[in-house]
């Protein structure tokens, strides 16, 4: 039977306060990647990895990485962590919940005198966010091996390149490849969900199945424009009720996608043209955001939404002028043994969980396609995320903290597969 492993509730509480004001001052809480306030939060991390006896480091892609040494070195790292970086006005737990709960977990052990065979390694990611070069999971894509010489060329703000901008905080885009990595052995990101159903479940701790795929559709429906005044109700062809006609439909279908996971259908950005009080509109534009656990799911509800779309133009007298594939990603499953190693250590310290996928895009994704990658969802007030209003309790965080000391004890007691 392994001993528990209990995280310090008040020093996770102190690195809470502390990154929390680290922030834009008017604009909590904000800590953009590459700007000096995000340096700020990373010398903060750095020292207090330091004060935990890890070995700090900034890799090429500009991650920071802290490291304890394992008695066999030659075994595959065992890794956790998340990002520091926030969106503008985000919230105070996105990302940093995983780089501190990691840091508390470690301590934990190490207070305990815990020796690790493995070596075990704590990481912020650098910019999970989408940065002011329009690229996310930028220091995820450099371990798994995925940032590519044209992400290094964008240009961001100021026209400097994404790779001036990761040599401005200690990475090495010259040799980006260093930090491609072949010996991580697992990978377990903390996060929290940004959703409600933990929440509304009562379940304290969340076993992400996947990482949902991606897919953006624009649509494009036109019609006549004409006088709102004079032209009859019954002799119009107004693309905005098509646009309209076709967002119900939409989410009818969405809602009948059964028994294949999570499964979300969005329209985020619908424009009317030519856009006045007293004109029927001529056309209409929308975005549409398609997020499923499923890739066949997926494929299936493009092909629908096509047929939805110009049925519903059709209906209102209009027509189908674009349907445009923006992009799409495939979905991403977290490790079934990983998975299982965690619910089982959840199980031994009586934390109920719930089995779930993220709707949201995380570095896992990226990690998962080098190493066997899984997540643990904490619960988030109102499922509010992304805005000053996100929260999380401590003790909700510490818990999963101590789940996470316990499953790498336990993974660090299995016989590991040789470093490649
Ligand atoms: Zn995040």
């Amino acid at each position: 039977m392994l001993p528990i492993y209990k995280t310090e509730r008040s020093q996770l509480q102190s690195d809470f306060d502390a990154l929390a004001a680290i922030t834009e001052p008017g604009r909590p809480w904000t800590r953009r990647s590459f700007t000096p306030m995000f340096l700020d939060g990373r010398r903060y991390l750095k020292k207090r990895f330091a004060e935990e006896g890890l070995s700090v480091r900034v890799d090429a892609a500009g991650n920071l990485i802290g490291r304890w040494q394992g008695e066999q070195p030659d075994l595959p790292v065992l890794m956790t962590g998340s990002h520091s970086d926030t969106v503008p006005s985000g919230g105070r737990f996105d990302g940093i919940a995983g780089v501190l709960s990691g840091l508390a977990a470690i301590r934990a052990l190490r207070q305990a005198g815990y020796s690790p065979r493995h070596t075990i390694e704590l990481v912020d990611f650098l910019a999970e966010e989408p940065s002011e070069w329009g690229l996310s999971c930028v220091g995820s894509r450099g371990i798994a091996g995925a940032l590519e010489h044209q992400h290094l060329s964008l240009a961001g703000p100021g026209g400097q390149s994404l790779a001036d901008a990761i040599a401005l905080v200690g990475g090495a885009p010259g040799r980006i490849w260093d930090a491609r990595r072949s010996d991580i052995g697992q990978f377990i990101e903390i996060h929290i969900e940004q959703g409600p159903v933990l929440e509304r479940r009562s379940v304290p701790i969340g076993i992400v199945t996947a990482i949902a795929g991606i897919a953006r559709l624009r649509m494009r429906i036109e019609g006549e424009a004409a006088h709102a005044g004079t032209a009859p109700m019954d002799m119009r062809a107004d693309a905005g009720l098509a646009m309209a006609r076709f967002a119900l439909d939409l989410r009818a279908a969405a809602r009948k996608v059964e028994g294949k996971g999570h499964f979300t259908a969005t329209i985020g950005i619908m424009r009317l043209e030519p856009g006045g009080a007293n004109v029927v509109p001529g056309a209409a534009e929308a975005i549409v955001d398609i997020r499923a656990e499923n890739d066949q799911a997926m494929d299936d509800f493009l092909v629908l939404a096509e047929h939805l779309v110009s049925q519903a133009a059709r209906a209102e007298g209009c027509q189908v002028a674009v349907v445009e594939r923006l992009s799409r990603t495939y979905a991403v499953a977290c490790d079934p043994s990983l998975r299982d190693s965690i619910a089982q250590c959840a199980d031994e310290l009586c934390l109920e969980t719930l089995a779930l996928a993220s709707g949201a895009g995380h570095d896992t994704a990226f990690i998962a396609r080098i190493a066997p990658a899984a997540m643990i969802f904490v619960p988030s007030r109102d499922g509010k995320s992304h805005s000053p209003e996100e929260w999380t309790d401590t003790e909700a965080i510490a818990c999963a903290a101590d789940l996470l000391a316990r499953t790498l004890t336990r993974l660090d007691a299995k016989p590991g597969r040789p470093s490649l």
